[in-house]
């Protein structure tokens, strides 16, 4: 990961020169703490989003903020679900109000544009929320030039890509928890945070086609991982990182207007 982009490492004077600008790009990674299996981390939300925020960033010479390092309620269909101990949440509430202060401290600083880089499913509407209250609040419209944008990474993975990584069919992303995109990934950038001398084998999730609250415990596969990671490979997480970083680069520089450099 390049340090040199991220805000935590900026002093403040070096980052009221890039504010001065007027054309600053913040990035900032959602993730979440949640189980993952016996194979991956807790973190391994926060730690891809970061990743692909921090690649991001050096192409397009943008700042990565803190991320966001708690998500909402994992869902049964999506996480394994909210009662697994390990999977630490915010409800909704909480979530959407990070996303509005957010928002408004950047874009109340001068930021020109806020992206937030998503990794964990179940976050997504509450960041929309939390965006459009502070958008509102602050007043800023359509012609100001400025924006927010909000994205989870695993939609800019191309049909070439998933063919190349699921030669047997892709499950569906609902299920990539825990399974072949994450456990990839993560032997790319952190292999020291997985072992894949723990991985518990066996087949997808079965899950219904509704909600059902309270929860079915037993319908959450014992492992915590809704597809199998059986296949995850360094290489497939080398194509799957390079693959995300390309294309999200390429819709950010032409959305936002800026250019793309050599990354450093
Ligand atoms: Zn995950
Ligand atoms: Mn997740």
């Amino acid at each position: 990961m390049n340090t040199a982009t991220l805000l935590e490492n900026l002093d403040a004077f070096a980052y009221r020169e890039a504010l001065a600008s007027g054309e600053a790009v913040v990035l900032i990674p959602v993730g979440s703490l949640e189980q993952h299996g016996r194979h991956l981390p807790l973190g391994t939300d926060t730690i891809l989003s970061s990743h692909i925020a921090s690649g991001v960033a050096q192409r397009l010479g943008a700042l990565v903020a803190q991320p966001i390092a708690y998500g909402y309620k994992s869902q049964q269909k999506s996480g394994g679900g909210n009662h697994l101990a390990g999977t630490t949440s915010l409800d909704g509430a909480s979530l959407t109000a990070l996303a509005r202060n957010l928002v408004k401290s950047f874009l109340g600083q001068g930021v020109r544009h806020v992206v937030f880089i998503n990794g964990h499913f179940e976050n997504y509407q509450f960041l929309y929320e939390g965006i459009d209250l502070a958008l509102e609040e602050l007043g800023i419209r359509a012609d100001s030039g400025r924006s927010v944008l909000l994205l989870s990474y695993w939609d800019f993975v191309t049909a070439e890509t998933l063919e190349q990584v699921y030669p047997h069919g892709f499950p569906g992303w609902e299920i990539e928890h825990g399974g072949v995109l994450e456990t990839s990934l993560m032997l790319h950038l952190e292999p020291a945070k997985v072992d894949m001398g723990r991985l518990i084998e066996g087949p997808s999730a079965v899950l219904p086609r509704f909600d059902r609250l309270p929860v079915v415990r037993e319908r959450t596969p014992a492992s915590g991982c809704l597809s199998p990671a059986t296949g995850s490979t360094e290489d497939k997480g080398g194509l799957l990182f390079e693959q995300v970083v390309y294309e999200l680069t390429v819709d950010l520089a032409a959305e936002l207007a800026v250019p793309v450099g050599v990354p450093g």
